[in-house]
């Protein structure tokens, strides 16, 4: 898929949406009909749960237990009519396999712009620079202007360091053994999953600085494509500063509970 760059207006066709979707569609509380245009009698002003039926239908009594499930349901939309377009973001940048830009998961991440099959090595990247923490601010005193500006618009979690240079390195540097880690400007914009979750697998080269990115399965055009940032999701709040949305991780208020018992008192 091309680089979507073309600016287009979608203002009116959400809009029109929008009435086409909520025209056929009647809230209804203690069976009485709201017109749900009417901002006097928003859902949650009038106290309702979001339950909706098409106009015209009787509402049918419930049971209790149908009741209590019907209040907790998502509303569907009426079938035949699609949700509004999501609106074409222009990618930070893209490469052969995949385009960066903004992710569901918060921030920016990786998504395939192709059909990618399991084992296709979709990047390779020589490393900016590679060293410790300790001497992480020589280093950067090294690069060009240009790759100062680069590495200065890496994600930066700033629980891990009390100078934006340090911090920019902890949160995307891949470790070494030891305390030495690299910096990859482009590899930096994979997001996590869990293994199995996680769609990469990757191998540091630490002798020639190079990283090499491959897939462990099919990945699909438009899927996110994640690598694993270690094996303890108890981690990544810490190091990373968010809670992992894998299937196989508790949700983040579990996740939270989970690593105060880690941290303990105080
Ligand atoms: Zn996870």
């Amino acid at each position: 898929m091309a680089p979507q760059t073309e600016v287009v207006d979608y203002g009116a066709f959400v809009a029109d949406d929008f009435t086409k979707w909520s025209a056929g569609w009647t809230w209804t509380w203690n069976s009485q009909k709201v017109d749900p245009r009417d901002s006097s009698t928003t859902p949650k002003s009038r106290g309702l749960s979001g339950d909706c039926k098409p106009q015209g239908e009787q509402t049918p009594q419930l049971s209790p237990r149908e009741a209590y499930i019907a209040s907790i349901s998502a509303a569907v939309p009426p079938a035949g009519l699609s949700p509004p377009p999501i609106l074409p973001v222009k990618p930070l940048f893209t490469t052969e396999y995949f385009e960066v830009r903004p992710s569901p998961k918060g921030g920016l991440g990786a998504f395939a712009t192709r059909e990618i099959p399991c084992g296709t090595v979709i990047h390779r990247e020589q490393a900016l620079f590679t060293g410790t923490s300790m001497e992480v601010f020589y280093l950067y005193e090294q690069l060009s202007p240009d790759q100062r500006r680069e590495y200065l618009g890496l994600h930066e979690f700033k629980g891990v360091g009390g100078h934006k240079i340090l911090s920019i390195f902890k949160t995307n540097r891949f470790e070494f053994k030891g305390c030495e880690g690299a910096i990859f400007l482009k590899s930096s914009r994979f997001n996590h999953a869990c293994h199995p979750h996680s769609t990469c697998t990757y191998t540091v080269n630490r002798k020639e600085k190079t990283i090499k990115i491959t897939a462990l399965f099919d990945i699909k055009e438009g899927q996110e494509i994640t690598i694993s940032y270690g094996p303890y999701p108890a981690n990544l709040p810490w190091a990373y500063g968010f809670y992992c949305d894998c299937p196989s991780c508790p949700p983040p208020a579990v996740a939270e509970e989970e690593a105060k018992m880690l941290r303990g008192p105080g």
